[in-house]
């Protein structure tokens, strides 16, 4: 059990590549952090870019290791992934997401505000997503029109057929969807229209460059264009100066959410944001 945890440890602080041993114990890792509750949601602020307030926040997981201190995503989602776990995690997730959303609403109202959820394919394909979505809903008792979904398109290109099917009866209960990291798949205008999403966000590679790089200033024009023509709304992620903020601002972009307002925060550090906002 001791070699499990170093090997764990080993995962989960350097970037290499894991064997089927390691890949094991990280998987036991990861139920024993579901167990004891290590899992923690921090929240980003997302603005809008014309009157400044903040309309939303984007819920994003950490783990709390006791023995490694806080584990970012990118160190075990996909471990989670590939083991199939992330089922569970996602439905704490959206269960947690919507009980602080509702805790934020009955101290501060917002009515119109979102919590935006990440969602991974195996949560289409091997959980019932329209069960522990709608089941979030109703403990918490939020409205499904604060919820929106985060939904990359390899999702939906990969899992078309189950993903539309489930993405109706969601639509249907009043939930939004969004499409996360929009530029860097194959989404094609027809397809946009038949998903009937609410919202394109534009990746942060584009936006990175997008005040001195006249590709990434075109892609992120194109975007705002397209979506507005569909009637969609624009979010731009990874938003970190004046400059990025001023030409999304002058080129229509309707939302942004990044560390030039606010890293993602723990919840009472979003809140103290919240009352004032
Ligand atoms: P993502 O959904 O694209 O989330 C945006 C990432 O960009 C977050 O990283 C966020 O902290 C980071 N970010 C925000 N503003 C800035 C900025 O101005 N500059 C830069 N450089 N980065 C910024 P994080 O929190 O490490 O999450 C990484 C990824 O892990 C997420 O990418 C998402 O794909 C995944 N993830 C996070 N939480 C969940 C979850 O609850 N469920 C699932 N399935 N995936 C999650
Ligand atoms: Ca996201
Ligand atoms: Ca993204
Ligand atoms: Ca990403």
């Amino acid at each position: 059990a001791k070699e499990a945890g170093r090997n764990a440890y080993r995962f989960f602080t350097n970037k290499m590549n894991v064997d089927v041993m390691d890949r094991i114990m990280v998987r036991n890792s990861l139920l024993r952090a579901l167990e004891r509750r290590e899992f923690v949601l921090h929240y980003q602020p997302q603005l809008d870019i014309k009157s400044g307030h903040i309309v939303g926040v984007e819920a994003l997981i950490r783990w709390e290791n006791p023995d490694i201190g806080i584990v970012p995503p990118d160190r075990f989602i996909p471990v989670a992934e590939s083991s199939g776990l992330i089922v569970e995690i996602g439905r704490r997730v959206l269960q947690e997401a919507c009980r602080q959303l509702k805790a934020w609403q009955e101290e501060f109202g917002l009515a119109d505000f979102v919590m935006a959820v990440n969602i991974s394919a195996l949560q289409f394909t091997r959980g019932d997503l329209y069960e522990a979505v709608s089941s979030a809903i109703r403990e918490s008792g939020i409205d499904a029109s604060n919820l929106e979904l985060e939904l990359t398109e390899s999702i939906l290109l990969k899992e078309a057929d189950q993903a539309l099917e489930v993405m109706s009866r969601l639509r249907k209960l009043g939930v939004k969807m969004s499409i996360d990291d929009f530029g860097t798949g194959y989404s094609s205008m027809a397809y946009l229209k038949r998903l009937s999403v609410d919202k394109l966000k534009i990746d942060r590679s584009f936006v990175k460059d997008i005040d001195v790089d006249s590709e990434d200033a075109a892609i992120a024009h194109a975007v705002i264009s397209l979506g507005h023509i569909l009637g969609l709304t624009i979010i731009a992620e990874g938003v970190e100066n004046e400059a990025q903020l001023a030409f999304l601002h002058a080129h229509g972009c309707d939302q942004y959410q990044g560390y030039y307002y606010s890293r993602p925060l723990p919840a009472a550090e979003c809140g103290r944001l919240l009352s004032k906002n």
